[in-house]
Order: C-alpha cells, then structure tokens, then sequence
C-alpha cells in the first residue's frame, strides 16, 4: 500500500500481483528519475546561466528522453555517447549507480546558502516516472485484470490551433488514426484562459463546424468528439456557464491557478466535481515537475465525490505533469472512480504522452474496465450523456 492511501485509511481494491509488486520495485529504485532530480539540485546551485541550463538539459535527457537505464549505460561505459550529458553529469551518475548516492552532490549542496529551496523543489519531483520506467510499465507482464496499451482506444484531452496548440484538427485526427486509436476528444481552452488563448463561445461553434467536416471525411476511421477544457475558478465553479457547458459534447474541468499554495482546496475541488455538465477532473493537482506543487486537498474525499457523481479523475501524461500519479491513482481506484487517461498534447509528438498515463494507470493496478478510453463506443457514449443531462443538486 502505498504511504498516502496508508495514510488515508483506506484499503486498496486488489491485492498487487507478484508481477506489479516486482514493477514497483522498479518504479521505487528508478534511478534514471533520481539521476535527473540530481542534476535538478546541481543546475539550482549554479551561479551562471549556462551551466544551469546544461544540467537542467541533461536531467530532461536522462528523465524523459532516455529509453535505457543509466544503470546500464554506466556499466558499459556508454553514457557519454548520448548528446549533450558532459563528463560532470557521468561523474555524478555513476556515484549514485555505485555508491546510491552522489557525492558530489552533497558537496556543492553544502556550499549553498539557500537550502531550503533545494528542499522545496525534492518535493516537487516526487511519484514522477522516468521514460526508462514508464516503458518497464508498458511492457510488464501484469495480466489482464490490468489496463493495456491495446485496449486504448484513443485520448481525451487535446489542444489545437483553436486555442494554444500548434495542429489543425484535421491534422490532430489524422494522427490518431496512425497511432491506431479510434476516437480523440478535442478540448481547447474556454474563453476563462486567455493566456491559452481560450475560444470564445462563437469560435467554439466555427470549431464545431469544421470537427463535423474532419468527422464526415474520416468517417469509419475515426471519430472526434467535441469537448472542451473548463477552468476551475477559486470557489469551484466554472468558467462556463451551464448552457454554454451544453454546446459541447464534454467537459473536463481542470484548475490553472492557486496552485502553489499550502492551504486545503477540497472544498475547491468537490464543488467544481459536483458542477453538472463535468465528465473528467483534468491534471486534478495542477502541478508541475520541479516547479510547482498544485492544489492541496484531502484527495480521498474529493475522489469519493468523483466516484459518486460519475466523473472520471484523469492522468495527465504530459510529462511535466504526471498527474494525477500512480499513488494517487491507488487511492482512486480504492474509492470506485473510473479514470481518462490523456495526453494533454498541444503538438502531434505530444499524443505519445498517453504513454505515461498508461503507465502511471497499470504501476496502480487499474483496469481497463475502468478507463473510459477504453471502453466500447455505446459505453461511453451513454456515459457522456449522463453527464451532459447531471443537474445542479440543490
Ligand atoms: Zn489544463
């Protein structure tokens, strides 16, 4: 069991199989995750400009590029062939492969005056996967009471040129059809995100015209649904309002602000969980690697809210992100929420980031019963019409 749901009381729904225990290991003792935090601490500790940016360069290398282990990498002597990790990145992975930590470290850590902001930032990398661990997740033999990547049938949060991404929707569309999926849900920003260039409501129906020609001329191959990304405001509500929520197909509701702050959020999140019209809670944290923690609040709750009105909690696999994480998603998964699994991508490179999701979804035992992505096409469109016609409770 994980600390947080030891934490919360609750017990989890399965028992980990052998299989998923050895997987958890791994994930525990990622050491290409560690090696970045590493390097994280070190380019903090910097006095000029370059130097941090060549190891923050290299953390993002070893964190979310590198597909084997610094482990190996080590053994062979090979890490230097990878671009742009110098001979101070090697010395300092290889104390932490051969010792399981690096001196180095510590010392220019000793040296510097402010280190409680050292300590700050270690909080904000943690329950974050390597790319090295996530495939580990992906190809782990779990067994079929955990979601696969063959049972994805296609992504539910992305962003276009309606609003901050860089792709068409046409574009978006044609590329899931590569990746084999089925069906993709497009969710531009709403008016309330300007700094996302968020659609007005006008721009939303020119939007819909244009997914009804993509879905007309890919007909049969794949089909896209009509969502949007809400913005959660302080007290919960949303920036839509009701009727305008009713012009798209699905909303998922996610906070962009408050989100470095200690004080609880609960009351925040289950009232913007509670608003009728929401399908998915997405990024629920709103946190960001290395840089921010996201919203405080008592989780178990606000997931056994989720799990009552029917609103999926989502993992958000942006990388960046990884959020909600697979620790998290064990206390989901406790309190009966069905989760979406997305990428959050702005490009078509970023689609890949599902992967993550996946990954963080089957380290936490998930099954694909209870991932909307995967279910059949008559499923999940009787689950979105239940949420489009929730009431307001009073
Ligand atoms: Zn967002």
């Amino acid at each position: 069991m994980s600390t947080i749901a030891a934490a919360a009381g609750v017990k989890l729904a399965t028992h980990p199989s052998a299989a998923r225990r050895a997987l958890r290991r791994h994930v525990d003792e990622d050491l290409n995750i560690i090696a970045a935090g590493l390097l994280q601490d070190l380019a903090l500790v910097q006095s000029n400009e370059r130097s941090r940016f060549g190891y923050k360069r290299a953390a993002k290398i070893i964190g979310a590029v590198l597909d084997r282990s610094v482990r190996e990498l080590i053994a062979e002597g090979t890490l230097r062939d990878v671009p742009f990790l110098g001979a101070s990145t090697e010395r300092v992975v290889s104390e932490l492969v051969r010792e399981g930590e690096s001196p180095s470290v510590h010392k220019a850590l000793a040296a510097y005056a402010k280190r409680s902001d050292v300590e700050k930032r270690r909080g904000f990398r943690r329950g974050f996967l390597s790319r090295h661990t996530m495939r580990l997740a992906l190809d782990a033999k779990l067994g079929a009471g955990v979601i696969a990547v063959t049972r994805f049938r296609g992504d539910l949060q992305m962003h276009t040129t309606w609003s901050d991404g860089v792709e068409s929707v046409a574009a978006m569309a044609n590329a899931a059809i590569a990746l084999g999926w089925t069906r993709i849900g497009v969710t531009d920003h709403s008016y309330g995100l300007p700094i996302a260039r968020g659609m007005s409501m006008a721009a939303a129906a020119q939007q819909h015209a244009e997914i009804d020609a993509v879905n007309e001329s890919l007909a049969g191959r794949v089909r896209v649904y009509k969502g949007v990304e809400a913005n959660i405001l302080a007290d919960g509500s949303l920036d839509l309002n009701e009727e305008e929520r009713r012009a798209f197909e699905y909303v998922v509701a996610s906070p962009h602000s408050l989100l470095r702050r200690d004080t609880d959020q609960t009351v925040r999140m289950v009232t913007a969980v509670r608003e009728p019209g929401v399908a998915i809670l997405g990024h629920p944290q709103g946190r960001m690697y290395n840089s921010r923690p996201g919203v405080a609040a008592d989780w178990p709750k606000v997931f056994r809210e989720a799990a009552r009105v029917g609103v999926a909690v989502e993992i958000d696999g942006n990388w960046h992100r990884q959020d909600i994480d697979y620790q998290l998603a064990e206390v989901a998964l406790a309190e009966g929420c069905v989760f979406a699994l997305d990428s959050d991508a702005h490009s078509i490179g970023e689609l890949a980031f599902t992967d993550y999701s996946i990954a963080h979804a089957r380290i936490a035992g998930v099954p694909a019963d209870r991932v909307v992505n995967c279910w059949d096409d008559a499923r999940f469109d009787g689950w979105l019409r239940e949420r489009r016609g929730r009431v307001r409770r009073r």
